[in-house]
């Protein structure tokens, strides 16, 4: 069933875990990533880059998302990432989402406030749950080259402050070491930035963008200091590419395309669900009740 994301994060930040929100670009990685969650009966949010939504042909794929979220019994929000634009939000909530993310970090800070506020405006009289992020994380979305976190881009505690309060949004992406994409060296994570933030919205979803490439100890300790969502993609899409690529060597050159796409997917579902445990989400069953969205 579909959730919102404020509901789904309801209880979060209180009870110190993270929900993972695991971003989608075609039907088959949305199997593993819904299966994930239904084999583990654990909620997570299925997100859409920007890049995913907007074409034409995306269209089939988009609705599939909506039907398979809404069929399932484990509540899923589902999410446009990153997106800039107003007409696609609307568009999102046309389709069915449940949450989206405004992301005008690039623009001046006014500009940033007024237009994250027009969306939450417009998000909330539709029901909808409004992520959006202050300060800059590195890196590409969807880019393959790797990046370092530039700490000049990192949230400073009191904009998330002012940012969250003149907004009104329902989680706050920050920045604090991590980068979208690959690392280039090992990431070195400003835990005292984040528990600094933490500290000064004592009761606001706190989002992890860029969580590829993090150790499991990076994963625990920024769900100790303040972390509720954890975005990822690079993981798991770029794992489903290359389990496909092992099973086409191992056969030698002969293999069809849905016998390779069974153990890629299986792959892609083990990582999610060893990745959900990492973040402490509980259970659906221990979660308050929600309603469908
Ligand atoms: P990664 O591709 O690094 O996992 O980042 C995903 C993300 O932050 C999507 O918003």
């Amino acid at each position: 069933m579909i959730v919102t994301s404020a509901e789904l994060l309801h209880d979060a930040v209180e009870q110190r875990y993270a929900v993972g929100g695991f971003d989608t670009t075609c039907c088959p990685l949305t199997e593993a990533i819904v299966r994930a969650a239904e084999e583990s009966q654990t909620p997570l949010l299925l997100m859409v880059p920007p890049f995913a939504f907007g074409q034409g042909y995306d269209d089939a794929f988009i609705r599939h998302m909506a039907q398979r979220c809404r069929e399932t019994e484990v509540p899923i929000a589902l999410h446009l990432d990153h997106s800039g634009s107003v007409d696609a939000i609307k568009r999102a909530i046309d389709y069915g989402f449940s949450s989206v993310m405004i992301d005008a970090s690039a623009l001046p800070w006014e500009e940033n406030i007024a237009l994250t506020r027009r969306v939450v405006d417009y998000a909330h009289e539709h029901g909808v749950s409004v992520e959006a992020e202050i300060g800059h994380v590195g890196g590409g979305e969807a880019a393959l080259d790797p990046a370092v976190a530039d700490a000049a881009g990192y949230t400073a505690p009191q904009d998330a402050l002012r940012f969250a309060q003149a907004t009104g949004v329902d989680l706050l992406a920050v920045a604090f070491g991590t980068v979208h994409g690959s690392f280039l060296t090992a990431p070195k994570l400003d835990l005292d930035r984040l528990r600094a933030i933490r500290s000064l919205l004592p009761g606001l979803p706190l989002v992890m963008h860029g969580g590829s490439g993090l150790s499991e100890a990076d994963f625990r300790a920024s769900v100790e200091a303040g972390i509720n969502k954890v975005n990822i993609f690079t993981e798991i899409s770029t794992l489903y590419t290359a389990e496909i690529a092992r099973a086409w060597q191992t056969s030698g050159g002969k293999m069809h395309l849905h016998k390779a796409l069974a153990p890629a997917e299986e792959a892609v579902v083990r990582c999610i669900r060893h990745l959900m445990e990492l973040f402490g989400t509980p259970k659906a069953s221990e979660f308050p009740e929600m309603k469908a969205f």
